[in-house]
């Protein structure tokens, strides 16, 4: 196998890669990873790539633990009951920070989506609430 040269990858490819390397098998590619990674950033421009790839990741993430939260306790189905619970936010949020400069999210809600910001990066990301459903 020909050792990949990560210095001609993108910010995008590295952080697919980063993303999808068996860390415990290659733990020497993956730390070549994390300092191409660590080397392209230096850039602002791959930087703020590299942020927001960092936050849409987040927020896919807590898009999928929000869908199991919503599974479990019928969270939607409740919300058309209760509007205080409408008003709520569900506990798949709580304490969540912002992955890139650990400052509080905004989460809002808007025509079936929450919306997850941060003021201080600039970045914000929506995630549908109940995506299979029409
Ligand atoms: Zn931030």
């Amino acid at each position: 196998m020909g050792k990949p040269n990560f210095s001609s990858y993108s910010i995008e490819e590295l952080m697919d890669c980063k993303q999808n390397i068996d860390k415990d098998k290659w733990p020497k590619r993956y730390q070549e990873i994390l300092d191409a990674i660590a080397l392209r950033v230096k850039d602002p421009d791959q930087k703020k790539s590299h942020n927001e790839i960092v936050f849409i990741e987040f927020c896919k993430e807590l898009q999928d633990d929000l869908e199991i939260a919503i599974d479990d306790n019928l969270w939607p189905l409740l919300g058309l009951f209760s509007k205080r619970f409408r008003n709520s936010v569900p506990s798949t949020f709580d304490g969540q920070v912002c992955p890139v400069c650990s400052g509080s999210l905004n989460i809002s809600q808007r025509l079936g989506f929450w919306v997850i910001a941060c003021g201080k990066c600039n970045l914000s990301y929506a995630i549908q609430e109940r995506p299979n459903v029409n």
